[in-house]
């Protein structure tokens, strides 16, 4: 059976962030470094809004959901140093939407950079309304009434959902997902693995929607949690899988083992720099000039090259790595390095 190598994605409400397909580069020097194996990555930091990353892609169907729904102002929460905030915001703003951010103190530091540089700079630069709340258990009630104020004053108000991850946000990831098939039968490059970062799983999910959708296992993804314990993770990401799965092909469900989720780079927490993180980093940076996150993108790295050092991948596998952007997060986390 001809499996489509392109979802249609035309039923659901999209607005265009994106210029097109996101290359996808190999990463020779490292690759050679490391021996029996191909790595190559999946370039969805090069976007041309807001600096880019993964959240664009979602925040194509969440401003598409919010626009079709009537809504003038788009609502989001995350961490302080959040890349969906800033790109929520981004998006807002060239949507011709107003925005506002709920920030979290999710991870413990109070220093200048963490509070002011990186993201925090930008979402200022980019017009967004900046709620600081200290404790993240607070800010599910502080949205609500804030939503209601909006409301009263006559405000639309679309809430995008934590990471950008519901069932019209992940529909972005689909999307990638039959890129990713495109380019690999174009570079006719069957990749062994396709390894993102899991933070709220929306990533995965999507590309693991998409995937079963085209007919293709949902296997291929791998993540490293670096937010939730595995088993939330996993639970968290199967979950978003089903319900996209749900609006690309209607009465279908995912298998248990569908969604592969590692465990062992969260270190102390999320957003707190571990070894392994720091040398993934580096190693990327100074062997191929390409700069990965502190946060995601650091640590799904590090777990990547921990199971290429033992063993855990085919003989002469090509894998393929998603970037996901969030290169503000850099100068967020100076002292880290
Ligand atoms: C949010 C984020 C992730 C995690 O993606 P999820 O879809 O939330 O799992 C990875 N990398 C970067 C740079 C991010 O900002």
């Amino acid at each position: 059976m001809p499996t489509p190598a392109k979802l249609d994605l035309t039923a659901f409400p999209r607005r265009q962030l994106l210029d097109g397909t996101t290359p996808i580069q190999h990463l020779p020097r490292l690759s050679k470094k490391l021996g029996n194996v191909d790595i190559f990555v999946k370039r969805d930091d090069v976007m041309g809004l807001g600096g880019g990353g993964n959240k664009l892609r979602k925040l194509e169907f969440l401003i598409g959901e919010a626009q079709a729904a009537g809504a003038d102002t788009i609502v989001t929460v995350g961490a302080l140093q959040s890349n969906h905030a800033r790109l929520t915001a981004a998006a807002a703003a060239k949507a011709g939407l107003a925005c506002e951010l709920v920030l979290t103190r999710s991870v413990p530091r109070d220093d200048e950079d963490f509070l002011r540089n990186g993201n925090v700079l930008l979402d200022s630069l980019l017009g967004a309304t900046v709620h600081h709340i200290a404790d993240p258990a607070d800010a599910p009630a502080f949205i609500q009434t804030r939503i209601a104020e909006l409301r009263a004053a006559g405000r639309g108000v679309y809430m995008a959902p934590f990471g950008g991850s519901s069932a019209a946000g992940c529909l972005g990831y689909a999307s990638c997902a039959s890129e990713i098939v495109l380019q690999s039968e174009e570079m006719q490059i069957d990749f062994d693995r396709i390894v993102v970062p899991n933070g709220s799983g929306g990533t995965q999910a999507g590309l693991v929607a998409g995937l079963l959708a085209m007919g293709r296992d949902a296997r291929l993804v791998q993540s490293y949690t670096v937010l939730w314990p595995v088993e939330k993770a996993k639970t968290a990401t199967r979950g978003l899988a089903q319900d996209t799965l749900a609006r690309l092909s209607p009465g279908r469900t995912i298998a248990d083992d569908a969604v592969v989720v590692v465990d062992g780079q969260i270190g102390e927490g999320y957003g707190l720099p571990t070894d392994a993180m720091r040398e993934a980093v580096r190693t990327v940076a100074s062997l191929e000039g390409l700069l990965i996150d502190p946060v995601y993108g650091g640590k799904a790295f590090a777990g990547l090259l921990k199971d290429v050092r033992e063993g855990k991948f085919p003989q002469a596998a090509k894998l393929l790595f998603v970037m996901t952007g969030g290169l503000p997060g850099l100068f967020a986390y100076r002292r880290a390095f």
